[in-house]
């Protein structure tokens, strides 16, 4: 389900989370991965659908203290979160840092608060994991100013300044999923990195230009453009040999990147 013309087996799907160490401002989580709170919020039907669609594996690693002390994560320097989109996966942890400023896309939350528990399920959407306190601090993508990319990013030649000085500049990925989107920055290496989320799930599904089975993508957004975004990452792939993109999904790639295990 994750690549055309892959074979039938179970595979491990990581749920990862960015952590990244701004200079000034502090760190900022871009995504929040799963959390105990997901068996929670799926314990219910229709949400247990979930849960059987994609069974989980959420030990005492994944608690909030012990993932933030296995990573060395101060949680009092954590300034906000950045939100790609509102599937459980992403966003299970959210209630921990719901007192800080969410940056997330006006489009997915409203998604997550429209009503219809079944179609929100069918959607990948468990409204119970995002408390009413992150609406309240939610600043969206959509109101930030609009700036030019460098040309690292090309052919994406846009992004919005969510901290505005300039250092971290969502990327609208459409496709996926309503209000689905990446993060572009360098780091302080000068590195050019885009945290592309769900818009692929492989590192090798942008090499090979093979997106999911067309079922996947149908279900859960708009095939044509997820496979219109699929196909812009590789030309920024092949335009840009120092862009790194981390999909959200793709261990080999984080790994790649991290230069250590972080699937883990
Ligand atoms: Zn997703």
């Amino acid at each position: 389900m994750t690549i055309a013309g892959g074979s039938l087996c179970a595979i491990e799907f990581p749920a990862m989370v960015g952590v990244i160490d701004h200079p000034q401002r502090g760190l900022f989580l871009f995504d929040t991965g799963y959390d105990p709170a997901f068996l929670e919020a799926t314990r219910p039907f229709p949400e247990r659908l979930y849960r059987w669609t994609t069974p989980v594996s959420i030990g005492d690693r994944e608690r909030w203290q012990v993932w933030l002390h296995s990573h060395g994560i101060d949680e009092a320097a954590i300034a906000g979160t950045i939100i790609s989109h509102f599937h459980g996966d992403h966003v299970a942890g959210v209630q921990h840092l719901a007192h800080l400023p969410v940056h997330c896309a006006r489009a997915g939350l409203a998604k997550l608060r429209a009503p219809g528990r079944f179609a929100r399920v069918r959607n990948g959407l468990l409204a119970a994991l995002v408390p009413p306190e992150v609406d309240a601090h939610a600043r969206f993508f959509e109101d930030a100013p609009v700036l030019t990319l460098p040309t690292a990013f090309g052919p994406f030649s846009e992004g919005r300044d969510i901290l505005g000085d300039c250092s971290l500049l969502a990327i609208e990925l459409p496709g996926h999923c309503a209000g689905h989107w990446g993060l572009a920055f360098e780091t302080h290496e000068g590195r050019p990195v885009l945290l592309a989320a769900d818009a692929v799930w492989s590192g090798r599904s942008i090499a090979e230009n093979r997106p999911p089975p067309r079922l996947t993508t149908a279900l859960l957004g708009d095939t044509r453009r997820y496979r219109a975004t699929l196909g812009m990452l590789g030309a920024a792939a092949s335009a840009n040999k120092d862009l790194t993109i981390l999909p959200s999904h793709c261990a080999i790639s984080a790994k790649a990147f991290c230069g250590k295990d972080v699937a883990g």
